[in-house]
């Protein structure tokens, strides 16, 4: 894994992700602690070409469905290139999907992702990356964004999203400039994946945030 992680500069991206899609399966996703999640990603321009794009593309959507996930960023599969996977067919009972507005968001691509917040409210909820396994922590996030990127085909996306998929693409475009989610977290919020399961599998982290002693938003 590191040295799939570990470009050295004479290689090309475009022969690293070659060897990435040589081998069958789910690509191994890149933990924290590997510098590849820490740097600012370079913007996409062509480096693979639209074959190799489809295919990479491909390969990332069928890693982030092995997890499971809902996003997964180039970088977390040690690509510098600033692009992500999101999709979010959001089986959740009823309650969890108006506290937390998690409403499907069908499959898409985002080459050179950019959100801006729309209005000022935040929305506080537990999150987890594929790259921090085993552990959640509350993020309080822009709870509407617009997002403008462009997909795999060079089509300009410019939209308004709220709710969970805001959440989504603010934690994969983070990805792309370097961040984690833990970095903007709330420290004492921060629960395995055990403790989620047993003590705060709910819609909302009111109770957490009271037991665990940290502070939500208005
Ligand atoms: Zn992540």
């Amino acid at each position: 894994m590191a040295s799939l992680s570990d470009p050295t500069p004479s290689r090309s991206v475009s022969d690293q992700v070659e060897e990435l899609l040589a081998h069958e399966g789910p690509l191994p996703i890149v933990a924290a602690g590997d510098p590849v999640l820490r740097r600012v990603a370079e913007p996409f321009d062509g480096q693979l070409d639209p074959g190799l794009l489809a295919r990479f593309v491909a390969a990332l959507r069928a890693t982030m469905h092995a997890a499971p996930g809902v996003g997964l960023a180039a970088p977390q599969v040690g690509v510098d290139l600033r692009l992500a996977v999101v999709e979010d067919p959001a089986p959740v009972p009823e309650e969890v999907r108006r506290a937390r507005g998690r409403v499907p968001l069908p499959f898409r691509v985002l080459v050179n992702p950019a959100y801006e917040p729309v209005g000022r409210a935040r929305a506080a909820f537990y999150e987890g990356c594929l790259s921090v396994p085993g552990w959640q922590a509350v993020v309080a996030r822009h709870a509407e964004v617009r997002l403008t990127a462009f997909d795999e085909h060079g089509r300009p996306v410019d939209e308004v999203l709220t709710g969970w998929p805001a959440r989504i693409v603010q934690h994969e475009t983070d990805h792309l400039d370097g961040m984690l989610y833990v970095d903007h977290a709330e420290p004492r919020s921060l629960a395995s994946s055990q403790a989620m399961a047993e003590r705060w599998n709910e819609p909302t982290p009111v109770r957490a945030a009271r037991a665990l002693g940290f502070a939500l938003p208005e």
